[in-house]
C-alpha cells in the first residue's frame, strides 16, 4: 500500500517510510491510497469475534500488504492486551472506556501498535539503533514512553517543562528507566517542542544517531485507534443495539475520531458521528460555515483537548474530497464551556452515578443532546476520572479511587536529567549518547 501526502507535493511513500518520517516533506499528512471495504461476512459474525480477532482482520485490511501475517498478528495482540468495555450509562448512552491500558488513556493504543511496528521496521534494516524524540505537555509523553518501553532496538527522549506537568503524569515517564530517558526542560512546552524541531533539522545529529518523532499524526499512530470503533459496534451489536449507532468523540488534535471516519470508509456501519469539543471550537465552526480558521489554544479543564489548530482536519478534509456537505452529511458537533462540563461531571453523577473526566463529559453532553429517537449512542471515554482526580473530586466532592496502576507510577523512583533551555546543551547531550 503507498501513501500519499495530504499537501500532495510530496512523493508516494511505503509504509515504512511513512512510519519512519512521520510528516511528509512537504508538510503534509500521509493518508493510505486505497481503504479496502471490509467483506460483509465479516459484519455479520463480528459479534461472536474478540477484540483481538477484529482487530486483525481490520488490521489486514490496512496494514496488510506491508507485514507479514504473523508479525502483524503479534504487533495486534500484543497492542491490545487490555480491554475497551463498552458500558451502559444510562438508557441510550453507552461508554466506550478506552482506559483500561498501562497510562490510563486510549493514546496507549495508538503508542503501543507504533511502537512495535516501528520494531518491526528498524529489526528489517538491520542493527542501528532508532531514537525517538518526543516533546510533551503531559498524556503524549506517558502514552508514548509506556508504549515503547522495553522494546528493544528503540531509544526514546522525552522533553517535559520543568514544573509545568502533573504530578501523576510526570511520574508515568520519569520513573521507568530501561530505554526511556526523560529530560527536564527549563521552560515550557513550546520549547520543548522547538529543541526537537531544531534536533530533527540538525546535519551532526543526524549522522550520529537516527532520529524519528512519535507524535500523532504519524499513521501508525492514529491508523490502529480504529480498532476499537469495530469492537465498538460488535458490542452494541451483541446487544441489539446497533442499527442506528451514533459515535461520539471528545476531540482535540482530530486523530482519534479521523480514525473511526476511515473505519467508516471500511464499512462500519455506523450512522453518524459527533465531533465533542471543549471552548476550543474551531472544527465546531467549519461545520457551521463551510470556514476553516485556526486559533489560539484555549486553556480548559479538560486539557487533552486544548487544540486551537488540529492537525488531522487536513486528513478529514481530504477523506471527503473537500466536501463540506460530505462532511456535515456525515459528522455534527458540539462545544462546552468549563461550566458546561461541571455541569455535565455533576448532573450525569448524580442521576446514574457514573464518574465522568473532564473529556469524556464533552462526549456524553454533545449525546444528550444531539440524540435523535431510534438512536443509541456511544461516546469514547477517552480517559480515566482518576488521572484528573484533583479536578474532578473537586467538581464532584468524591474522593475517587486510584487505581493500582496509576499508584504503581506515583510510588516509584523519578530519574530524570536537568536540560537548560539551549539547542546547543541538548545537541551535547545526545551526541554523547
Ligand atoms: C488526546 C486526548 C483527546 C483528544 O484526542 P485527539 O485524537 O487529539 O482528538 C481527548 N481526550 C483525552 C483524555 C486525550 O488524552
Amino acid at each position: 500500500m503507498k501513501y500519499y501526502s495530504t499537501n500532495k507535493k510530496a512523493p508516494l511513500a511505503t509504509l515504512h517510510e511513512a512510519v519512519v518520517k512521520g510528516l511528509a516533506p512537504d508538510r503534509g499528512l500521509y493518508i493510505p491510497e486505497v481503504i479496502k471495504p471490509l467483506p460483509q461476512s465479516f459484519f455479520e459474525h463480528i459479534e461472536d469475534m474478540s477484540f483481538q480477532e477484529i482487530a486483525f482482520e481490520v488490521a489486514k485490511s490496512f496494514f496488510g500488504e506491508d507485514v507479514e501475517e504473523n508479525a502483524l498478528k503479534k504487533i495486534v495482540y500484543d497492542t491490545l492486551s487490555f480491554d475497551v468495555p463498552a458500558v451502559k450509562v444510562e438508557d441510550n448512552i453507552y461508554a466506550l472506556e478506552l482506559f483500561h491500558g498501562p497510562t490510563l488513556a486510549f493514546k496507549d493504543v495508538g503508542a503501543r501498535f507504533m511502537a512495535r511496528l516501528l520494531q518491526y521496521f528498524v529489526r528489517q534494516e538491520g542493527k542501528e539503533e532508532v531514537n525517538v524524540l518526543v516533546a510533551t505537555s503531559g498524556d503524549t509523553g506517558s502514552a508514548v514512553a509506556n508504549g515503547f518501553l522495553g522494546v528493544d532496538g528503540i531509544h526514546v527522549y522525552v522533553l517535559y517543562p520543568k514544573g509545568k506537568v502533573s504530578k501523576i503524569q510526570e511520574s508515568q515517564f520519569t520513573t521507568l528507566g530501561q530505554n526511556i530517558t526523560a529530560l527536564e526542560v527549563d521552560g515550557v512546552f513550546d520549547d520543548c517542542q522547538a529543541l526537537v524541531k531544531s534536533a530533527f533539522m540538525d546535519k551532526d545529529l543526524n549522522a550520529h544517531m537516527k532520529l524519528t518523532s512519535a507524535n500523532s499524526i504519524n499513521v501508525a499512530r492514529f491508523l490502529p485507534q480504529a480498532f476499537y470503533y469495530f469492537y465498538a459496534y460488535a458490542q452494541m451489536k451483541k446487544k441489539g443495539l446497533a442499527d442506528n449507532l451514533v459515535v461520539c468523540v471528545p476531540s482535540g488534535n482530530f486523530g482519534n475520531i479521523c480514525a473511526g471516519l476511515f473505519g467508516w470508509k471500511a464499512g462500519l456501519p455506523i450512522k453518524r458521528f459527533i465531533a465533542a469539543n471543549n471552548a476550543n471550537d474551531i472544527f465546531y465552526n467549519y461545520l457551521k460555515t463551510g470556514e476553516y480558521h485556526p486559533q489560539p489554544s484555549k486553556q480548559t479543564l479538560a486539557n487533552a483537548m486544548d487544540v486551537g489548530d488540529p492537525s488531522n482536519f487536513a486528513r478529514i478534509y481530504d477523506l471527503f474530497g473537500g466536501s463540506h456537505k460530505a462532511i456535515t452529511d456525515l459528522i455534527s458537533g458540539a462545544t462546552y464551556s468549563d461550566d458546561n462540563i461541571r455541569t455535565t461531571l455533576r448532573d450525569c453523577y448524580e442521576r446514574t452515578g457514573y464518574v465522568l473526566d473532564p473529556h469524556g463529559a464533552c462526549g456524553y453532553q454533545a449525546l444528550k443532546d444531539g440524540l435523535q429517537p431510534g438512536e443509541t449512542g456511544v461516546f469514547l471515554e477517552t480517559a480515566h476520572p482518576a488521572k484528573f482526580k484533583e479536578k474532578v473530586d473537586a467538581i464532584l466532592g468524591t474522593d475517587i479511587a486510584i487505581p493500582e496502576r496509576l499508584a504503581a507510577f506515583m510510588r516509584g523512583q523519578k530519574q530524570m536529567t536537568e536540560m537548560p533551555n539551549d539547542f546547543q546543551a541538548f545537541k551535547q547531550f545526545l551526541m554523547k549518547q
